[in-house]
């Protein structure tokens, strides 16, 4: 235990997107930017900061456009901010607001990707092409995203080689980074061990970003797991914003503050601030109107009044 541990790790910040999408509240642009700018200070070098859906589909990201352009004129220094595009009407909105880096999403269930997006995974992947080509035309990075990588809510436990299959074909695409999913928050250590040492006889590691949902109280020790067997990049969102559709009342992300805690323990560099990161996500849990699901932010707070 503890004797392969990397000297630092890469946090993709998915609060304002991931997050916000899940909770009820519709928030006004300009808090959103103001979140983005705090998280952005605090240290965090890749934030995905909306997505570029219909406003009726999805109310909470229905200003991509005013943000993202809102948020290009008030920036300093602009980091990564990867944007999620389901389609090419969506991308072509990406790119007349300036966005240089998007992210695509499929499933290793076919379940999951009919009912979430209406496709099965051969059509996401069609769908995605087109996307692809014009994104490339556009010298846009692409990050991809894999849902139900440890479980679906429709089919239960989900194939590896369909895991494989699925990364091979987003690699084909030129993705820089693909982001493994637990949707629905029911992996466990021994399963991310078993998933990591079958990606390892296939893919260069770094390849991967891990996104966890802490819904099972799971995230953590799936975490450490992960880094133990060579992951050095994960998701998770300030303060655990964002719940878990599948789950009524649950938790969704791993709070980013979880992992930096977790991370300063053990020597491993975030380049975090904690402070001016727990004060983005105490802003942002105001504007909500909920408290954290982070145990380790509660108390922080709690001994900084
Ligand atoms: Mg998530």
């Amino acid at each position: 235990m503890f004797s392969n541990l990397p000297k630092s790790i890469f946090i993709t910040e998915v609060g304002p997107r991931d997050g916000l999408q899940n909770e009820k509240t519709v928030l006004s642009t300009e808090h959103k930017i103001e979140f983005i700018l705090m998280l952005q200070e605090a240290g965090l070098k890749s934030i995905e900061a909306t997505s570029f859906v219909r406003r009726d589909k999805i109310p909470q990201m229905g200003d991509a456009k005013e943000l993202f352009e809102g948020l290009m004129s008030l920036t300093q220094k602009p980091i990564s901010y990867p944007c999620l595009v389901p389609n090419l009407k969506g991308l072509e909105l990406a790119i007349s607001a300036g966005v240089k880096e998007i992210a695509l999403f499929t499933a290793t269930s076919e379940s999951f990707n009919k009912k979430n997006i209406n496709a099965s995974i051969d059509e996401s992947f069609e769908r995605m092409a087109k996307v692809v080509e014009l994104a490339q035309e556009n010298n846009l990075k692409i990050r991809g995203y894999i849902s139900t990588v440890f479980g679906c809510p429709y089919e239960g436990e989900t194939s590896v080689e369909k895991l494989i299959e699925v990364v091979r074909r987003l690699k084909d695409f030129g993705v820089y980074d693909i982001s493994l999913g637990d949707t629905i928050g029911v992996g466990t250590p021994k399963q991310v061990q078993e998933i990591i040492s079958k990606l390892k006889t296939n893919f260069e590691l770094d390849l991967f970003s891990m996104h966890f949902h802490d819904t099972r109280g799971m995230a953590l020790a799936n975490i450490l797991t992960s880094l133990e067997n060579g992951i050095r990049k994960f998701d998770s969102s300030a303060g655990g914003l964002g719940g878990c559709p599948y789950a009524k009342g649950a938790t969704g992300n791993v709070a980013t503050e979880d992992i930096v805690y977790l991370c300063e323990s053990l020597g491993i560099e975030t380049g975090v601030d904690m402070k001016k990161l727990a004060r983005a996500s105490e802003f942002i849990l105001t504007k909500v109107g909920r408290q954290s699901s982070s145990k380790y932010l509660t108390a922080y707070l709690g001994s900084l009044s």
